[in-house]
């Protein structure tokens, strides 16, 4: 008689609402969480064993089987909760979260062995020669060589090496292609802490081990956050679990790594996607076994399968490069408060200029809020001040007001820095015609073409889409008549190099060629002091400590508010606040000067008055009246399609079938922000909830119920949308 098949559900990395079954080989041992290969339809692909009871209406003579199990731990019951828990939040399917967690296919198989050379402890030859003695000087160490490499590299012959063999100086064996990182060693002294420093230190150590708490450390630019959550992770290392420290700008992530050097003796694993295939593979199978210790990383590593989760922490939590948009939409930043909650284990948010969401959570007591009011350095924080452009603004296609470019002359003088921020990427961002008012536009997305001038093109930031600078119109065909309107970095530093011929001036940017690397040797540079005034977007709001840095002009305060976005004060408040921030960090006496034509604006307010409780207690007031997030519930649904009154009639279809539910309202639907991109039209719709509706469960009833997009149309739900 035989056994009776053994059926299990397994996860596949597909957008179908659940798991699928398989049958279990004979001689296959599997339990919830293994990792394995299955085929599905042509094609084999990797999944994960499941919880639950498998599927029971499929007939069993159908079921394919299970091709192999991989010898890699599986994945824990925390993780396969929260796996599910994502996929129910962002209404996504499980298996593409699960796809966010099985990133790296390449990690799944044992690394390969190589052939490996090393000195058995206290052994000696007995008889020294030259060429021995190289050798021994190499081996010596501890380090294993492969025996190629350590006959080359003391440029012997590898019967040298036999002889060693033979007398039992040196062993041959297999060995890890590379070998394991060394632990961070959290005994090392860290810096004298201030005493505010070390009361906050305390508060985080003293939580770990005991189970799930969020904490929020709202502490000024350089009130040595860092440090304090350092504090954290030396405890949780000694408690033998691991950590995880996300930050949100992976150009930055080189100064972190050094600072965590400083701290713990050695670099960090580190995850994200410029990190090489190879290693990547190596990180996830040390995440996995326990064998590596801490992780700093981009978001993409709140879903690394950790042994043993002690500490996540999120630095820069309100920034918004923690929010993806696209395939899963999620907010990183939440989600680790979920991670923490599901696994048990404290959550640590930092930020010099919390999200209000965040604020409010601290407000309602959700989270442990510890403030950090002064520099660690004893340094004052910067003086802010307006420029009024409308009265004292620079002449006619100039960028700067005088008032500014005596404070720069100034600063060069006594041999500091400046940063001049705008945060506009390339030359102009319009370029235009002057005879026949012909402008330059995208031809797949709603947006004009942007002027680089270092490389000659005129770019699209939404698709990428670029071409050369034309010599003449393309409408009238009329030569020498295109005008760059307004500016963007590149043309700043043209302005900034004619007024300052002497001055070293560097133009940072993210699109710049060279990718981080190049970003990491100019970063150097200014930390260093090779460079007086800096130019620069975004890129250098965050995170950075340019110890010469005095004096920050934001050549338009007011660029960020003008979109209807909600979220754009917020958003305008935490990027001055942050770029501000970087002037006298270390020495102190730091000034900001902000150009703007709106000195009344509440943002502009609260930022020259130094105040930002002021901007916060505004802020939350005004989401509160509205019912807008954290003290509402939205939801976006992104409708595209390559015809657009096809997808504007089937959105109107989507909004009119709409289930009605006590107190959730919907908006549009509305042609998007960007309506085109890359070839696309866009429409959205908007559901606007109360905390006490189930807006999940009002999701899938509506998606469930209302009429299927076809004609290559299609719906994306993004609850939570950072930008509404
Ligand atoms: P934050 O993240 O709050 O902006 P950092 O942790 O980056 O602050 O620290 C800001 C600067 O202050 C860094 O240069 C850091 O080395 C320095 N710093 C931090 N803690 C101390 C301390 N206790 N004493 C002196 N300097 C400190
Ligand atoms: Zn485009």
């Amino acid at each position: 008689m035989c056994e009776p098949e053994v059926i299990v559900p397994v996860l596949v990395p597909v957008a179908v609402a659940g798991a699928y079954s398989y049958k279990v080989p004979a001689d296959m041992d599997v339990r919830p969480g293994s990792i394995v290969r299955v085929p599905l339809g042509p094609r084999e692909v990797i999944g994960a064993v499941w919880d639950g009871e498998p599927d029971t209406k499929v007939n069993p003579k159908k079921l394919k089987s299970i091709l192999h199990v991989y010898d890699t731990p599986p994945i824990a019951e925390d993780l396969r909760k929260y796996i599910d828990w994502v996929a129910a939040w962002t209404l996504g399917a499980p298996g593409m979260v699960l796809r966010m967690v099985l990133r790296s296919e390449e990690a799944l198989e044992p690394e390969a062995l190589l052939s490996g050379v090393r000195y058995i402890d206290g052994m000696q030859p007995d008889r020294m020669t030259p060429a021995r003695s190289k050798v021994m000087e190499l081996v010596e160490n501890g380090m294993a060589w492969t025996r190629p490499g350590l006959a080359g590299a003391a440029g012997v012959s590898s019967s040298v090496i036999d002889g060693l063999k033979k007398q039992g100086v040196l062993e041959e064996a297999m060995l890890p292609a590379t070998p394991p990182l060394p632990d961070p060693d959290p005994t090392l002294p860290g810096r004298k802490l201030t005493d505010l420093q070390q009361g906050a230190a305390n508060q985080l150590c003293e939580a770990i081990g005991k189970g799930f708490k969020a904490f929020l450390i709202d502490g000024v630019t350089g009130s040595g956050k860092t440090e304090v959550y350092f504090e954290a992770v030396a405890e949780t290392l000694k408690n033998n679990e691991q950590a995880l420290i996300l930050i949100p700008e992976i150009a930055l992530t080189n100064q972190f790594l050094n600072r965590f050097e400083e701290r713990f003796g050695v670099r960090p694993a580190e995850w994200h996607s410029q990190v090489p295939p190879k290693r990547r593979a190596r990180t996830w199978r040390g995440v996995a076994n326990g064998e590596v210790k801490v992780v700093v990383g981009a978001r993409s590593a709140l879903f690394l399968p950790f042994h043993r989760l002690g500490l996540l922490v999120v630095d820069e939590e309100h920034d918004t490069a923690y929010k993806q948009d696209d395939r899963v939409p999620y907010n990183a930043r939440d989600m680790a408060v979920v991670r923490g909650h599901i696994s048990g284990f404290p959550v640590v948010l930092a930020s010099a200029t919390p999200s209000v969401e965040s604020q409010v959570n601290a407000k309602l007591g959700r989270y442990t809020k510890i403030v950090l009011p002064e520099r660690a350095s004893g340094a004052e924080m910067p003086t802010i001040k307006g420029i009024d452009m409308r009265c004292d603004g620079p002449e006619r296609g100039k960028w700067l007001a005088p008032a500014l470019i005596n404070e720069i002359q100034q600063t060069l003088t006594n041999g500091n820095q400046v940063l001049l921020f705008l945060n506009r990427r390339g030359y102009a961002p319009l370029t235009l015609c002057r005879t026949c008012g012909h402008r330059f536009h995208c031809e797949n997305c709603s947006a004009w073409l942007v002027e680089h001038r270092f490389k000659g093109k005129l770019v699209c930031h939404h698709c990428g889409y670029s071409q050369p600078v034309p010599d003449k119109c393309p409408e009238c065909s009329k030569p020498d008549t295109l005008v760059a309107c307004g500016p963007g970095v590149e043309r700043i530093a043209e302005d900034v190099s004619a007024l300052f011929p002497e001055a070293r001036v560097l133009v940072l940017s993210s699109d710049l060629p060279g990718g981080t690397e190049r970003i990491n040797r100019e970063m150097k540079l200014v930390e260093e002091g090779e460079v007086d005034i800096v130019i620069g977007t975004q890129l250098v709001a965050k995170g950075h400590n340019f110890p010469l840095m005095t004096l920050v002009g934001v050549v338009d305060a007011d660029l960020g508010l003008a979109n209807g976005d909600p979220r754009a004060a917020e958003r305008t408040f935490q990027l001055l606040a942050q770029v501000t921030g970087r002037a006298g960090r270390i020495h102190g006496k730091g000034r900001g000067l902000l150009q703007t034509y709106n000195p009344d604006q509440p943002v502009i307010k609260a930022l020259l008055s130094g105040n930002p409780e002021e901007f916060y207690a505004a802020e939350i007031e005004s989401r509160e009246n509205a019912g807008l997030p954290p003290f509402g519930r939205l939801a976006a649904l992104i409708i595209s399609g390559p015809d657009r009154s096809l997808t504007e009639k089937f959105s109107k279809s989507l909004a009119v079938n709409s289930p009605s539910s006590e107190g959730v309202q919907i908006l549009g639907p509305a042609e998007a922000a960007m309506a085109l991109v890359r070839g696309r039209y866009r429409f959205r719709l908007l559901a606007i909830a109360p905390r006490s509706v189930d807006l999940q469960g009002f999701l899938r009833n509506w998606l469930s119920t209302a009429p299927k997009p076809t004609g290559g149309i299609r719906v994306q739900v993004d609850v939570d949308p950072q930008s509404f």
